[in-house]
C-alpha cells in the first residue's frame, strides 16, 4: 500500500469541486471522507434512533493510527480523508463519520452493531452521515484495526454504494479479523452477511476493490 500525500483543509479549499461527480471523468476530482471524533447529537437516521455520541475516548496517539490505518486502505483510490470538517462555504460534497460510543446511544445493540451507514443498494449517498461506535468490542477504543475497519466499511456502503460481501478479509465482511487485515479485495464473492445473496446493485458477485475503484476513481498507479 501507498503511503498517503499529506493533505491540508487549505488544499480543498481551493480545489473547490464537486466531488462525487459520478465518477465518470473526475480522476482528478477527490471524494471526501470527514472523521468527525468529537461527539455528536443525531437525529433518527437510516436504522437507528435519535441520540448523542460522546467524543472519541481513545487517546490522540490512537486517533492518529485510526486515521493513518483509513488513509492506508483507501489509498490506492481517490479519497481524502479529512480530519476537519470542511468550512461552510467550501461548497464540497462530502461524507462524514461520526466515531464514538456505544451502539446504545442510538438505540440500537451494542452485540449486534459496530456502525451503520445509509445503504442505497448501488448508488452513492451523498453527504451521507455514518456513525462508528467505538466503544463497541472487547478492546473497544483502544482496537485501531477494529474502529479503522468498521469507519473504511460504514464510509464505503456510503461513497460507493458497496454492499456486504462474503470473503473472509475483504472489509465489506462480516467476518472480523480472523482473515488478517481487512482491506478492499479485488476478487469476486457473493454477497451476504451470513448466506450468499444476490447483490444490491443486482449482480450476482461483487468485487470491493475494483467496484469502489469504478465509483471514486483510483490514484495514480493503480
Ligand atoms: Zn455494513
Amino acid at each position: 500500500m501507498k503511503s498517503f500525500p499529506s493533505l491540508t483543509i487549505a488544499a480543498i479549499t481551493y480545489t473547490f469541486v464537486p466531488a462525487y461527480a459520478e465518477h465518470t471523468s473526475t480522476a482528478a476530482q477527490a471524494t471526501f471522507v470527514y472523521l468527525n471524533r468529537n461527539g455528536q447529537t443525531v437525529g433518527t437516521g437510516d436504522g437507528h434512533q435519535a441520540g448523542t455520541l460522546p467524543a472519541y475516548g481513545g487517546s490522540e496517539d490512537e486517533w492518529h493510527q485510526i486515521v493513518a490505518c483509513v488513509r492506508d486502505r483507501y489509498a490506492n483510490f481517490n479519497v481524502d480523508v479529512l480530519t476537519r470538517r470542511p468550512p461552510a462555504a467550501v461548497k464540497v460534497h462530502y461524507a462524514t463519520v461520526i466515531v464514538g460510543g456505544w451502539a446504545s446511544d442510538v438505540g440500537l445493540s451494542n452485540r449486534d452493531y459496530n456502525g451503520i451507514a445509509p445503504y442505497h443498494k448501488g448508488r452513492i449517498v451523498l453527504d451521507g452521515t455514518a456513525l462508528v461506535f467505538s466503544k463497541v468490542g472487547p478492546h473497544g477504543e483502544h482496537d485501531i484495526e477494529n474502529v479503522c475497519s468498521a469507519i473504511v466499511h460504514e464510509s464505503a456502503h456510503m461513497i460507493g454504494g458497496l454492499d456486504h460481501e462474503l470473503k473472509c478479509g475483504d472489509v465489506m465482511g462480516y467476518a472480523t479479523n480472523k482473515c488478517g487485515a481487512r482491506e478492499f479485495v479485488d476478487e469476486d464473492a457473493p454477497c451476504g452477511e451470513t448466506v450468499k445473496r444476490r447483490c444490491g446493485n443486482g449482480q450476482m458477485t461483487q468485487n470491493s476493490y475494483r467496484l469502489l475503484g469504478s465509483k471514486v476513481g483510483f490514484r495514480s498507479g493503480y
